[in-house]
């Protein structure tokens, strides 16, 4: 039998984002209140100037470059608190948008510029080089690329956001009227249970819904409205807003609820640390690798963290025992949440109660949520087995863009998805993640899809054959990838100097989470299956022995 969630079912609005955010009555916060501060230069977007800017932004959108509904806007930029007018602007004017890592290397985002067929891109000057080189690839004209943040290009190449308005004048501009179970809102980008990364087509529903399901019952951040001026929480965001974490937790939902972000473009502990000291910030999400940092970096002592009440921890796993360490060091509580970018993304949430009777659970589902448990040979196995978790609910994404044969494997008829995670719940409903049938690594939170290293490394003339798989590493509370390379004949004998030479020759071509921390290690032959398929398993076992 599936299993339901213990919450009560929620209303989801039949609204698309805009509507949700921009249009309601019964918004509990006013217009004038500060919701994206740059901590570092002091800007900030009231409410109503994120509303009044994406309004511009999406009559430039339809002015200059004849915007049209489904038209794909890429975003390439460091977290910036112009990113949420610009997201907002896109779907005013009935786009998609398409955030990629801002770490990208040209190809790297020139192949999701081309996957998606983005029409135009966003990003800032320091990195210009890198969008246009990706542009070209990708046939996009450099005319389409604009610039946002702090930095406008002084002989005025490239044009800034800001100054794409509705250049013609006309009031004849509206907002495009959208389907919010149909039409697409984003495509980020997630390699799923195989293979290469994936645009994962995110509906206005899928959004909606999360945002709901995230603020309801022991879930809902609003339940504390008390702080010192009765303004809310107080959050800081350094977590990526083009991963799917950031870009819902963070914006949409911090949104909706009206409360204000001091906005990271990267984490460094002693900005994290400074920013809640000075701004007594109330709630941070985080990772397990910040996690680690806080309960062990001696730099960590020097601040008052005091004004946190509580931490949210998700993306990857974090052990029982660093929530406790952290706990015991400066009595900080660090609750889990669960999710993937196909689920938009939270689908369990440790509740705020039993937060000590809970740890090391990743929580409960959210309303509105069925989830099943399936064995190996793809049995349904009674809610307290191990087995793979299944999901379904309003969060499910509607499939991979231009991938029926991937949409397929990952959403069963009846509207499963399969998450290709591994775990099992306990009598209370508490949701535990033990292990992964997915080829998935992810480094820090971010995703590195082995496939995409083993297509890269292939092309080094020292490999003839190759497996990435990931290694936990406990010092820096992550997975790593660690490839095994079987050395090409002409090569003997292959040593240290070999292995350092392969990753360094990755290290030029991918993004910087994606670089083998783990090492290279020699090996006879990739152990696979007789249908050919790696048997990650066995390496895995060999990497712990080693
Ligand atoms: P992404 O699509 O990048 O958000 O990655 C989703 C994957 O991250 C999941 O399938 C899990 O493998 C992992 N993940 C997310 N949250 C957690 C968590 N709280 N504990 C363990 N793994 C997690």
């Amino acid at each position: 039998m599936p299993t339901e969630s213990l919450y009560p079912p929620i209303e989801i609005p039949d609204v698309d984002i805009w509507a949700f955010l921009f249009e309601r009555n019964d918004k509990p916060y006013p217009d004038d209140k500060a919701i994206y501060i740059d901590p570092f230069t002091s800007r900030t977007y009231t409410f109503a100037d994120v509303k009044s800017t994406a309004i511009d932004f999406g009559k430039g959108l339809k002015a200059l470059w004849d915007w049209q509904k489904g038209d794909v806007l890429a975003l390439f930029t460091p977290n910036c608190i112009d990113t949420p007018a610009i997201t907002w602007g896109c779907h005013w004017a009935g786009g998609i948008l398409s955030p990629a890592n801002p770490g990208y290397t040209a190809e790297e985002l020139a192949f999701q510029l081309k996957d998606s067929g983005a029409k135009a891109l966003v990003t800032q000057l320091a990195l210009i080089a890198t969008a246009k080189k990706a542009a070209s690839i990708a046939g996009i004209p450099h005319d389409r690329i604009i610039v946002m943040g702090d930095e406008r290009d002084k002989e005025a190449r490239v044009k800034h956001f800001s100054s794409i308005r509705n250049t013609s004048g006309t009031s004849r501009y509206r907002r495009t009227k959208l389907d919010p179970a149909e039409d697409l809102a984003f495509l980020v980008y997630s390699s799923g249970t195989t293979g290469h990364p994936k645009g994962v087509m995110l509906t206005h529903r899928n959004i909606v819904a999360n945002v709901l399901q995230g603020m309801s019952g022991e879930a809902n951040l609003l339940k504390w409205d008390n702080g010192p001026d009765k303004s809310g929480d107080r959050i800081i965001a350094f977590l990526p807003f083009f991963h799917i974490y950031g870009l819902t937790c963070l914006i949409h939902h911090s949104l909706r609820a009206g409360l204000a972000l001091y906005v990271l473009p990267k984490f460094s502990l002693d900005a994290f640390c400074d920013i809640i000291q000075t701004y007594r910030v109330t709630f941070a999400y985080v990772v397990p690798p910040v996690v680690l940092l806080l309960a062990k970096h001696p730099d960590v002592s020097k601040y008052d963290l005091s004004s946190i009440r509580m931490l949210n921890s998700g993306a990857a796993p974090l052990t029982k025992d660093l929530v406790e360490t952290l706990h015991s060091r400066l009595n900080l509580k660090v609750k889990q949440g669960y999710g993937l970018s196909e689920t938009s993304p939270t689908t369990h949430m440790q509740p705020w109660s039993d937060w000590d009777k809970t740890i090391g659970s990743v929580g409960r589902l959210l309303p509105n949520l069925t989830a099943k448990y399936v064995s190996e040979a793809g049995e349904e196995l009674p809610a307290g087995q191990t087995g793979e978790l299944w999901v379904k609910g309003p969060n499910i994404f509607k499939g991979y863009l231009n991938n029926p044969e991937r949409t397929a494997d990952s959403l069963t008829p009846d509207g499963y998805f399969k998450t290709g995670d591994v775990g099992y719940q306990d009598e209370n409903g508490n949701f535990y993640i033990t292990d992964r049938v997915k080829e998935l690594i992810k480094y820090k939170g971010f995703q590195v899809p082995p496939a995409e290293l083993e297509g890269l490394l292939v092309g080094h003339p020292l490999v003839d054959d190759v497996a990435v798989i990931g290694i936990y590493d406990e010092g820096r509370a992550t997975e790593v990838p660690r490839a095994y390379v079987v050395a090409s004949k002409a090569t003997e004998p292959v040593g240290e100097k070999h292995s350092n030479e392969i990753a360094e020759w990755l290290a030029t071509k991918v993004a910087g989470h994606k670089r083998l921390r783990g090492g290279v290690r020699f090996v006879e032959e990739i152990p696979k299956s007789v249908s050919g398929k790696i048997l990650r398993r066995v390496l895995k076992a060999r990497a712990e022995e080693e």
